[in-house]
């Protein structure tokens, strides 16, 4: 791809672009560097959300609801459907070209999902790339859905604003499990499908979890506020977008009118996690490819080497080549 016309395309709006450019992120090829280093400057006007929870708690019922709501008020959309399924598996847990197809005809919104078929991990740096380029792009808002399972998750939802985190009730147990990584990064809570039995008591289970979790909450400090929702009959998706917006608007007055949610606390974790993620695809990806991480793998099950050794031996020319 051609990084002029490209960027050129990108900013324009064209969609057969922004689609081959995300392919390419999912692929990691590497020439798309230098159409994210040229986009960077077009990025920054997009509002992220993420929205995160476990399989069939309503997260692409409820996106699509997010979508319409946006799209009645002139907005344009971006979504990104996180698939964390093991590259060494394949399949997709979140199939977006079944999903949502009463919005495939409208060009105001762009639907599509990320696999990364990377190695070692690596989804949410493709998916920041992805960000931007939507950004670049000119969406008003980009909803990034993830299943929340582990954390790589956790890390995909921390590009995002706003991260909104789904349960349902009755999960019970369930809650008890979410992961402590997981509710730390939540700014909302919507418990969806409250037209079920025990969304009250959910709701007073939750509020207690978060509020032990968040002793840390100060004055003036943003308390995530728990909403009831149920997607499929577009009940709660206005409460949820507004309360959304007072989250926009607490970030903004925090980052006093600069960029929200670009703390230099994130500039710090992003950049950290770029260069873990060039080096994972310069060194390690190369490495399987080649086949010689299989046969030092081979070496450790024969007991010809220990993981150590094995791992000095994988490593170490490679970091002298690099010098
Ligand atoms: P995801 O896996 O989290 O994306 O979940 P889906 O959006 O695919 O929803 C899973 C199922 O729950 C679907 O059959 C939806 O129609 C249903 N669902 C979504 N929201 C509600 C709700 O508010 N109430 C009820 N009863 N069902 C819902």
């Amino acid at each position: 791809m051609k990084t002029e016309g490209a960027v050129e395309k990108v900013i324009a709006g064209d969609v057969r672009t922004v689609a081959r450019l995300i392919r390419d992120i999912d692929d990691r090829i590497p020439e798309v560097r230098d159409v994210l280093k040229a986009l960077y400057a077009h990025t920054g006007k997009a509002y992220v959300i993420g929205i995160t929870g476990a399989p069939g708690v309503g997260k692409s019922t409820l996106v699509d609801q997010m979508v319409n709501h946006y799209r009645q008020q002139g907005k344009s959309v971006g979504v990104l459907a996180v698939d964390p399924t093991s590259p060494f598996t394949g399949g997709a847990i979140l199939g977006d070209r079944i999903r949502m197809q009463r919005h495939s005809l409208d060009e105001g919104v762009f639907i599509r999902s990320l696999a990364t078929r990377g190695h070692f991990g690596g989804l949410s740096h493709s998916t920041r790339s992805a960000i931007d380029v939507l950004d670049a792009m000119g969406k008003d808002y980009i909803i990034v859905e993830t299943v929340g399972v582990g954390q790589d998750e956790v890390d995909v939802v921390k590009s995002a604003q706003t991260t909104v985190i789904l349960v349902i009730p009755g999960m019970g147990d369930d809650i008890q499990a979410i992961k402590a990584g997981i509710l730390e990064v939540g700014d909302v809570f919507v418990i969806n499908k409250a037209d079920r039995e025990g969304a009250d008591k959910t709701f007073n289970e939750l509020r207690q979890m978060i509020d032990m979790g968040h002793h840390k909450y100060e004055e003036g400090k943003w308390k995530p506020p728990i909403l009831k929702a149920e997607a499929v009959f577009d009940r709660g998706v206005t409460e949820l977008l507004d309360t959304i917006d007072k989250h926009r608007g607490y970030l903004l007055e925090k980052s006093r009118g600069k960029r929200p949610g670009r703390s230099k606390e994130r500039v710090r974790e992003e950049l950290a996690e770029m260069i873990k993620n060039r080096l994972v695809q310069e060194v390690v990806d190369r490495m399987v490819e080649s086949g010689e991480f299989e046969g030092a793998v081979d070496t450790v099950m024969a007991g010809e080497k220990d993981p150590y050794t094995a791992c000095d031996d994988l490593l170490l020319p490679k970091l002298r080549a690099l010098k």
